[in-house]
């Protein structure tokens, strides 16, 4: 059993599939500002679960890229890469309490369905060539969260059945984030908002798997020509060499007026002057 610690505990956690760009310092910025004003712990995590996906040497210089710029973890990093047994056993007891199938719908086939359709639902048995689905439970859910407000789903209806291990065998990342999220004893979730609509699954896993859901707080990510800014649009690396200059232009968006200095002492003033209510109730910061 997993007991939730009385104090905050928050997370960044980074796919290593490039270098940190500016979108992703703003994760860890805020992430780590809501730790310290919570007087609670901030730490990192790997989120390596896809090998294909995962850039030789990527790990490494975003853990230097945080240090430049004085984000420093108050743990162990935790890899997914070195996770399946946890996963694998987190699959377990989902199929023990009856909340799996194994599903071999091809993507053609499930093409035009805005959610999975419950093809193979009557199919339990356990199957190699097959991905596994966790059943969405007819239920409603609502929670609070702290930048975008109040949220309510039907999440059978409004998103289905997702996929907790694919086809290939990889572990997928509705499952893996929240059997480490329980694991490592999260109190609260601070990421970006394109995030927010895998919460819902996500509190339906760890209703299933018998855990307290953590707090959430989706923040605005940045935009640029209406895009989130990511890898995938291709966003510069950060040059560890301008942490200063980085972390200059990030304040002005959190809403804080900080002074050029150190990395380390604008952390300390930025912590002292962080609240979230200047991001509150927005989706989007335009670069
Ligand atoms: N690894 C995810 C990403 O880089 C973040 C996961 C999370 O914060 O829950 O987008």
């Amino acid at each position: 059993m997993i007991v939730q610690p009385a104090r905050y505990r928050g997370r960044f956690a980074p796919s290593p599939t490039g270098p940190l760009h500016l979108g992703s310092l703003l994760a860890a910025l805020v992430s780590y500002l809501e730790a310290r004003r919570h007087g609670g712990e901030w730490w990192v995590r790997i989120e390596d679960l896809d090998p294909p996906r995962t850039q030789p040497g990527a790990s490494d210089a975003i853990l230097r890229s945080l240090e430049a710029h004085a984000l420093l973890w108050d743990s162990t990093v935790m890899y997914q890469s070195q996770r399946s047994d946890a996963y694998q056993q987190a699959i377990e007891r989902l199929s023990d309490r009856g909340q799996l199938f194994w599903c071999r719908c091809s993507r053609k086939q499930l093409a035009g369905h805005r959610v999975y359709p419950g093809t193979c639902r009557a199919c339990r048995q356990p199957r190699s060539d097959a991905a596994i689905r966790f059943q969405a439970p007819e239920v409603d859910d609502a929670f609070t969260d702290l930048f975008q407000g109040a949220q309510h789903t039907k999440l059978a209806s409004d998103y289905g059945d997702v996929v907790v291990r694919r086809r290939d065998g990889l572990f997928a990342y509705q499952l893996a984030v929240v059997v480490d999220d329980c694991d490592q004893g999260m109190t609260d979730i601070v990421r970006g908002i394109d995030l927010l609509s895998s919460t819902f699954w996500q509190r339906a896993l760890y209703r299933a798997l018998g855990q307290p859901c953590p707090n959430y707080a989706h923040f605005p990510v940045l935009v640029h020509a209406g895009q989130k800014l990511s890898k995938q649009n291709f966003a510069p690396a950060l040059d560890d060499h301008q942490a200063i200059n980085n972390l200059m232009q990030l304040w002005p968006w959190l809403g804080l007026a900080i002074e050029r200095d150190t990395p380390e002492r604008m952390l300390v003033e930025a912590s002292k002057q962080w609240s979230p209510a200047c991001l509150k109730a927005r989706q989007e910061l335009p670069l």
